[in-house]
């Protein structure tokens, strides 16, 4: 399917699951707001060789701020936002009694709060030209829990609340929302869950076979190419009535 003439925001673009999921979306011919930390050159290099136009903005999106300032720059530069992929985020593993209120405070900030501000920020746009997308990247811990993760686990489980309020307060357009939820996918996100266990003495490679065993039935990571094609069906009209959804890319995760 032909994205050509539609501008997509994709959070935490600069690595990981964003940037997979850029690439379909560069590669259907959208034009392409990136947004993340370190060094986006490459990201934006690559994209570009794929025709559309792309754009990088720095924004530290658990400041309402630099939110704004983000979907202020998309607006000017491209002239709309019709697709918004809220996908930055962060860990932090920790009991509830011993999890820094920091962590927490940043965690909710940016897994969820972000979602709400880029939500608020597009949907006039998307509802005067009455088309958009709204397509949070929540995980399989939007649904259930795991130990240690307390903030992850209850802004992931918001995210899928404020989806399905989104899908009902558009359900009658042709603006959607929905939620993926992917299981575990090898990210530097999920690569320091690894190092970690490795720090405590264990091989790295049982490290990593050790997380896929406990979890992912599949006993393979999920990619972001796996997530960015369903990210282009959720933009395609065969998606057009998925709505309030929050849709597993989980290995069987949820399947037990
Ligand atoms: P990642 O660490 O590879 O990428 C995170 C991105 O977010 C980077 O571009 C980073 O620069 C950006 N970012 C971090 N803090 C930011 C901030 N304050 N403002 C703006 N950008 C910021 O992580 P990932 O694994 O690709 O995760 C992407 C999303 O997928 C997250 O929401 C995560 O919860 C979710 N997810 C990941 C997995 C997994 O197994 N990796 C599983 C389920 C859900």
């Amino acid at each position: 399917m032909s994205l050509q003439g539609k501008t997509a925001v994709v959070t935490g673009s600069t690595s990981g699951i964003g940037l997979g999921i850029a690439r379909v979306l560069a590669k259907a011919g959208a034009n392409i707001v990136l947004n993340g930390f370190g060094d986006a050159q490459g990201a934006i290099d690559e994209l570009r060789c794929l025709g559309g136009g792309v754009a990088h903005h720095p924004a530290d999106l658990s400041e309402v701020a630099q939110i704004e300032a983000l979907f202020a720059y998309a607006e000017e530069h491209f002239g709309a936002v019709d697709i918004l992929v809220n996908n930055a985020g962060i860990q932090h593993v920790a009991p509830v009694e011993q999890f820094p209120v920091d962590a927490w405070d940043r965690i909710i900030a940016l897994n969820l709060s972000a979602v709400f501000h880029g939500s608020r920020l597009v949907l006039p746009g998307m509802r005067a030209r009455d088309w958009g997308r709204i397509i949070n990247i929540a995980s399989v811990h939007g649904l259930v829990g795991s130990t240690g993760k307390a903030a992850y686990v209850a802004a992931k489980h918001g995210v899928i609340g404020l989806t399905k309020v989104i899908g009902l307060e558009t359900a009658t357009s042709n603006i959607t929302c929905n939620a993926i939820c992917p299981g575990w996918v090898l990210t530097p996100l999920v690569q320091k869950q690894i190092d970690d266990r490795a720090a405590a003495g264990v091989d790295p490679q049982q490290a990593q076979h050790d997380l896929l065993a406990e979890k992912q039935p599949s006993r393979a990571f999920v990619t972001p190419e796996h997530l960015g094609e369903l990210v282009l069906f959720l933009c395609s009209e065969a998606g057009s009535q998925v709505r309030g959804a929050a849709w597993n890319v989980d290995g069987g995760w949820l399947a037990q």
